[in-house]
């Protein structure tokens, strides 16, 4: 997989380009699905880089070239899901005795790995609000091995200033991990914010189409590397080559996609903030926002998710999620279909009770690349139909 050494293009063609020459064999001008498990090998020990698809295959290869490129990275590894990619960097970095910080608003399936499978192994962990620095530096013990931050956060859409909690960091040794998945290389880069490593759901707005689950850390240390794909290869959680194919192909749009999400986001955040049947707005593109300028400074733009509170309780935001119609009511993210969920009874219905839990009448949106006038009629017609009574009885 090597030939033109595209470092030096725009994001856009590297997303193309970076990891994917033409087929050496064929001249085919995608990527083959190298469907084997193995590969033959010309005397003992003599093959041509591939011996077993556990420990690399072709497809999954170019997929590292790409995405450490996208992210500026000297490598990435591919995982069969984005929890998959957390269990793995959780076991390299973690030993008996060690503390985390974790986001307090953290995906709930990192939450979950971590207090319920991680935990188990001797290893503590806090919540912090990752959006107050002095709260991070009043968290860290000697012992604390790994931060832990998502931005923006899932669903309250806060923001982490990724340099502020590296500078933090400067002289502990903790590691520095930031889950990239809302925002995409294509928005944002923590590496280049003094991030250690990167870590995406790949699931979400990387692969794009709602069509394939996959994970990926991405990094700079060779060392780490090493003993990461060292833990990979041994524990096992490698993607299949046509999640890798999938994925890849996604990729190719991601710049387009992101662009058109954060468009439709910001006039969606923005129609919302208007209504009246609509109490707050959770979107870090709004100049409202608390962490507006923040993310202004870190993000090229805001991607696609909003989260909203509706006036009128739990029926409301309920009946909303319930009766739109191009907006589909599912959990995930990232595709070109908008989305719409209730977090408190089904993304994060597992953090009820706990320092996560979030309120009744939030409504979370994933806002897809549909044409923005259709997602603003539809959302209209949606809150008319589930709000009336519920706000004239405010
Ligand atoms: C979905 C998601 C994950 C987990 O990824 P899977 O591919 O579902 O295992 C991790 N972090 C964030 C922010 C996510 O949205």
């Amino acid at each position: 997989m090597t030939g033109t050494d595209w470092d030096a293009a725009e994001f856009e063609t590297r997303a193309i380009h970076a990891g994917q020459d033409p087929d050496p064999t064929t001249g085919a001008v995608i990527t083959p699905i190298y469907q084997t498990s193995t590969y033959v090998q010309e005397a003992v020990g003599v093959h041509k880089g591939f011996e077993y698809s556990r420990t690399d295959n072709p497809t999954r290869s170019a997929l590292h070239a790409v995405l450490a490129s996208l992210e500026g990275g000297a490598w990435a590894l591919a995982y069969a899901s984005g929890l998959a990619a957390t269990q793995n960097l959780m076991q390299y970095l973690l030993r008996p005795g060690d503390h985390v910080l974790l986001s307090d608003d953290a995906y709930g399936g990192t939450y979950r790995l971590m207090a319920k499978v991680i935990s188990n192994y001797g290893i503590d962990f806090s919540l912090v609000d990752m959006s107050d620095l002095e709260a991070v530096r009043a968290a860290l013990r000697p012992e604390t091995k790994l931060v832990w931050v998502e931005t923006p956060t899932n669903p309250y859409l806060k923001v982490v200033d990724i340099r502020g909690v590296a500078d933090l960091l400067a002289d502990h040794p903790a590691r520095l991990v930031v889950d990239n998945t809302f925002a995409s290389p294509y928005l944002q880069q923590p590496l280049a914010h003094g991030a250690d490593l990167v870590l995406h759901s790949t699931t979400k707005y990387i692969g794009g189409h709602s069509d394939v689950v996959g994970g990926a850390v991405i990094g700079n240390e060779p060392d780490v590397f090493e003993s990461l794909k060292f833990h990979q290869n041994a524990a096992g959680a490698v993607p299949g080559p046509f999640d890798c194919w999938l994925t890849l192909r996604g990729i190719k749009t991601l710049g387009v996609r992101m662009d058109r999400h954060s468009a439709n986001a910001r006039a969606v955040a923005t129609f919302l903030q208007n209504h009246e049947a609509v109490d707050r707005v959770f979107y870090p593109g709004l100049p409202g926002h608390p962490g507006h300028e923040i993310a202004a400074r870190q993000m090229r733009d805001f991607s696609g998710m909003v989260a909203f509170t509706t006036r009128g309780g739990y029926e409301a935001a309920a009946g909303v999620a319930g009766q739109t119609k191009v907006f589909q009511l599912a959990e995930s993210l990232g595709g070109v279909e908008s989305l719409i969920e209730h977090p408190g009874m089904m993304t994060h219905a597992s953090v009820a009770g706990t320092g996560a839990e979030v309120e009744e009448t939030l409504v979370r949106l994933s806002v897809g690349i549909e044409h923005e006038a259709d997602l603003i009629a539809d959302l209209r017609q949606a809150l008319t139909a589930a709000v009336p009574a519920a706000v004239s009885a405010d």
